[in-house]
């Protein structure tokens, strides 16, 4: 009965609302608008991506959302995938809207010749894709038809997999890490159905099984649920509610660069085919942003909340010294808001605690004068009068 009450109260679409995050509209079924707020947090989901994966050896890309059909028809999508696509026509051409930003990576990766030296490439890719779902089965930012894939696609010599599989190892820890998750990984091997040469299936598996166990990582085996292009390790992040989703994937690819021909020169001067790493780690920043939602209870930790710092003046008399602590705040990077309405305190301290803003200050006649505030926590109250320049470093330090 609990678990109800709690589902209930963490429902991601009525948080959204409530906090003015997103929207779904019958003009778009299936593809969420974002509100200004819910936009600070997903700027800060693909901000900090940014920052790792610049770090990691990352360049980012951006590929068209439509490309015409035949590159569908190379890629297997047109075979496999069609029933889930949409498609337009330009030109009396025929076009689709990507389902997946693969292809238009190794479209780049083709336009020139490469050297064994240049490899890993690492493609990171912020990619908008449309796939087709049943109205019914849609749910707020859950199951969507379109949403962002926080892709990446790797091109590394067979010598190199090894590697750079732990370094996306360690990528996916230091990100999970940050919202507090912990996650179970799951290492899917052959399925019955599957394309390519046994000897390299068997060669990618037991190179995906040695980084698990040399990086000391507890996985499970799901024997037979791999890709039919290749074996695939799954993360399963755990949220506050010990609800379980798939987010991040490794997926180790033969069969696209045999497709597309991709090739590198190797040190012996002969052509040689890379192998390609898909990988992902939020998942979907859609599907991320309502696992978020749900897991904090809107309550989102200081760096992640659309507004940081609610600023509460206790009478018209106070409003100007209430821009004043705002401008300071913004000065050093903080979202901040101004109730400035004729309200009561009470009600406006009400309010602010509902729209779950991490830290207000209160501001009247005897802060005014000190050149003060009033810190409050969210569900925590009153902290105590504080000099402006020391609540600044309180919240600095709460980050
Ligand atoms: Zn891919």
């Amino acid at each position: 009965m609990s678990n109800q009450g709690n589902d209930m109260k963490r429902n991601h679409r009525e948080l959204g609302q409530q906090l003015e995050l997103f929207m779904s509209m019958e003009e778009a079924p299936g593809m969420p608008f974002f509100l200004p707020k819910g936009m600070v947090i997903r700027n800060q989901l693909e901000n900090l991506w940014k920052e790792k994966h610049q770090k990691a050896g990352y360049q980012e890309i951006k590929t068209p959302i439509m490309m015409k059909q035949h590159l569908w028809e190379q890629s297997g999508h047109w075979d496999h995938y069609h029933e889930n696509m949409y498609f337009s026509n330009i030109d009396e051409q025929n076009y689709a809207i990507k389902p997946m930003s693969c292809p238009g990576a190794v479209l780049l990766y083709n336009s020139k010749r490469r050297s064994y030296r240049e490899l890993p490439i690492r493609y990171a890719e912020l990619g908008l894709v449309h796939r087709h779902e049943l109205s019914g089965s849609l749910n707020g930012l859950l199951r969507v038809r379109s949403f962002t894939q926080d892709d990446a696609h790797i091109f590394a010599r067979e010598d190199q997999v090894k590697d750079e599989i732990k370094h996306v190892l360690e990528l996916v820890d230091e990100i999970y890490s940050l919202f507090g998750f912990s996650y179970k990984v799951e290492l899917s091997t052959r399925p019955e159905k599957y394309m390519g040469v046994l000897e390299k299936w068997n060669k990618a598996e037991a190179s995906l099984q040695q980084v698990l166990e040399e990086k000391g990582i507890d996985y499970s085996l799901n024997e037979g649920d791999g890709a039919f292009y290749g074996p695939k390790i799954d993360f399963h992040i755990l949220d506050s509610l010990g609800r379980s989703w798939q987010c991040g994937t490794i997926q180790l690819d033969f069969q696209f660069p045999e497709k597309f021909g991709c090739a590198y020169i190797g040190d012996d001067n002969k052509p040689q085919q890379p192998i390609m790493i898909h990988r992902a780690i939020y998942g979907s920043i859609e599907r991320f942003m309502a696992i978020l939602i749900e897991h904090f209870d809107g309550s989102f930790p200081l760096w992640l909340a659309p507004i940081q710092v609610s600023i509460l003046p206790i009478a018209q008399a106070h409003i100007d010294y209430s821009y004043q602590v705002k401008a300071e705040l913004e000065k050093v990077g903080f979202r901040v808001e101004v109730d400035d309405r004729n309200e009561k305190i009470g009600l406006k301290i009400r309010e602010a605690e509902k729209q779950k803003v991490p830290f207000m200050m209160v501001v009247g006649q005897k802060e005014m004068e000190n050149h003060s505030v009033a810190l409050r926590k969210h569900k925590e109250g009153n902290l105590g009068d504080k000099s402006l320049d020391d609540a600044i470093h309180f919240l600095q330090s709460d980050m």
